[in-house]
């Protein structure tokens, strides 16, 4: 374990060391900056500050110290009050007690001792405190051995594991949340407690089982977490679209891979080369719609044909149903799983010009992820199919930069507007502007006539009188 003094020496807690002398009062920092101290990246966290006494009162005592004066917020229902400081929030809690009904994540709450306070809390290393009073100032509380399960590297409940998980599920998710991010394992007894209660899950809101999965996913290794989510049973309430892809069916001897390990494979991979949560939702829907399109066709094998444009249809759905949100993060996701395949289509052909600007036009400024995606997903054994696809992926990178130098395609717009054609030949919008924009679009993609206004101008000129249409003068 790193050293962690340093994390005491703030201005906070020789402040509330001062308000716990005046105040003949015990408090103590508690729970994740505690833990993330000897983590060695205590500087992260928000810190809560436990009292033996009224939170609210502390925190304003506190407060106090600070010149100007820090604006307290307090919510008096629970007995807690916080402020900023230094961009850092601060939280206080009066020590306290919880009981739980069966109903409800939330508790009846009395006053209590610290050692209730602490019991309270969801994981034995989430349960240590530093005591902050001035003759006792940095001394470690840790009733429940979370020091020895930190270095273990074990998550561990303070109480019975049954009791702790069936009074507040999202427990459960924490527990995996932790284990995945610290690189944890579960102690088997509290493992299989979340085994057994997972169902109780369904009490909790979906935003905040999203908001740990969220964790679970910008972990380093994410497909720990998802392993755990599986075996445990808590993956069929969150997220049974990813269970469909589990399984190997075989006809005629021959089968095809694990869409689901497959996937977890290639959001691992993703998670090694970026650290957008978005990208990496991404890797997770790639292949989601493949249960829906997978046919047996003789004499070609297994086939999920337009699993790509399957799949971002059904991302709305999940998203909506998981509570993520609705904005450009899933447009974004919905346009990484369309064009999933085409960078792999591109290198598996011969990589045309036409092609390259064609993925341009329709990747963007996404092109960038959209190839860390596509790489991440060849998870072959075939160290030479392997070989030979990222080889042919630096083809298309190479190709992608000298293209985009020459024809700028990645924000591009076509040169003529449907409201030019419209104006040109004096026709109301139709279907046939549509089709004459179209046809400029594919000539100009396709390297037909080049990238600029007088060419497309011509061409539109040229489809008009095809149909028949005159130019009127102005
Ligand atoms: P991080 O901030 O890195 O996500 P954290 O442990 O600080 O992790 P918070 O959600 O900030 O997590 O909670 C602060 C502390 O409050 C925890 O360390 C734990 O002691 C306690 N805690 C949080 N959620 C629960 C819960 N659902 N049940 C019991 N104790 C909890
Ligand atoms: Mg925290």
């Amino acid at each position: 374990m790193g050293k962690y003094e340093h994390y005491l020496n703030h201005q906070i807690f020789r402040a509330v060391s001062e308000a716990a002398c005046e105040t003949q009062l015990m408090a103590c920092v508690v729970g994740g900056y505690v833990r993330d101290c000897f983590l060695d990246r205590g500087d992260k966290n928000d810190i809560d500050i436990a009292v033996v006494g009224s939170g609210i009162d502390f925190a304003h005592t506190v407060a106090s110290k600070f010149s100007p004066v820090p604006e307290v917020q307090f919510f008096k229902n629970f007995g807690t009050a916080m402020f900023t400081h230094n961009n850092r929030k601060i939280e206080f809690v009066g020590a306290r007690k919880e009981s739980y009904r069966n109903d409800s994540r939330k508790p009846l709450v009395e006053d209590g001792t610290l050692e209730d306070d602490q019991k309270r809390r969801d994981f034995t290393i989430n349960a240590m405190a530093f005591d902050l009073r001035k003759s006792t100032f940095g001394e470690l509380i840790d009733p429940f051995e979370g020091m020895k399960d930190l270095e273990d590297k074990i998550i561990r409940t303070p109480l019975d594991p049954d009791i702790t998980f069936s009074d507040d599920p999202l427990r459960m998710m924490r527990a995996i949340r932790f284990a995945s991010q610290l690189d944890f394992t579960i102690e088997p007894a509290c493992y299989e407690a979340i085994s057994r209660n997972f169902a109780r899950l369904g009490i909790v809101s979906m935003e905040r089982v999203v908001d740990e999965l969220n964790l679970i996913i910008l972990s380093k290794k994410p497909s720990g977490g998802f392993r755990m989510l599986d075996e445990t049973g808590l993956l069929t309430l969150i997220f049974p679209e990813l269970l469909e892809l589990k399984g190997v069916e075989t006809i005629d001897g021959k089968g095809h891979k694990d869409n689901f390990y497959h996937t977890l494979a290639v959001l691992d991979n993703v998670a090694g080369t970026s650290d957008n949560l978005w990208l990496r939702w991404s890797a997770l829907l790639h292949d989601i719609a493949k249960p829906a399109t997978k046919k047996f066709i003789q004499g070609t094998g297994w086939t999920f044909h337009a699993h790509d444009f399957k799949g971002s249809k059904m991302v709305a759905k999940i998203f909506r149903r998981l509570k993520l949100p609705l904005n450009e993060k899933m447009k974004f996701v919905e346009k990484m799983v369309l064009l999933h395949l085409r960078p792999i289509v591109l290198a598996e052909d011969s990589v045309t010009d036409s092609a390259v600007r064609r993925l341009l036009y329709e990747a963007g400024d996404d092109v960038d992820d959209l190839m860390l995606l596509c790489e991440a997903d060849i998870t072959s054994k075939n160290q030479v199919k392997v070989k030979n696809f990222l080889e042919n992926f630096e083809v298309v990178r190479r190709k992608l930069v000298e293209i985009e130098e020459k024809d700028k395609l990645r924000n591009w717009k076509p040169p003529v507007t449907g409201d030019l054609i419209m104006r040109t030949f004096g026709i109301p919008p139709s279907r046939l502007v549509g089709e004459i924009k179209e046809v400029i679009t594919e000539a100009i993609l396709e390297g037909q006539i080049p990238n600029d206004y007088e060419a497309a101008f011509q061409l539109m000129l040229d489809e008009g009188k095809k149909h028949g249409l005159t130019t009127v003068s102005k």
